[in-house]
């Protein structure tokens, strides 16, 4: 979970607002998904930025 959060942030993304939506990019690991996986948002986040 942990080491794809900060592959998120070596893709260039920003922490994300919990309070928000669902994302591998909280801020705290209590608000991260416990599998480790990139939400639909995340992946939505994703592709808007790279394609
Ligand atoms: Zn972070």
């Amino acid at each position: 979970m942990i080491t794809a959060h900060e592959l998120g942030h070596a893709l260039g993304f920003c922490h994300k607002n919990p309070r928000a939506y669902h994302s591998l990019l909280a801020p705290n690991t209590v608000d991260m998904p416990s599998s480790g996986r990139p939400t639909k948002r995340d992946r939505k986040n994703y592709h808007a930025l790279w394609g």
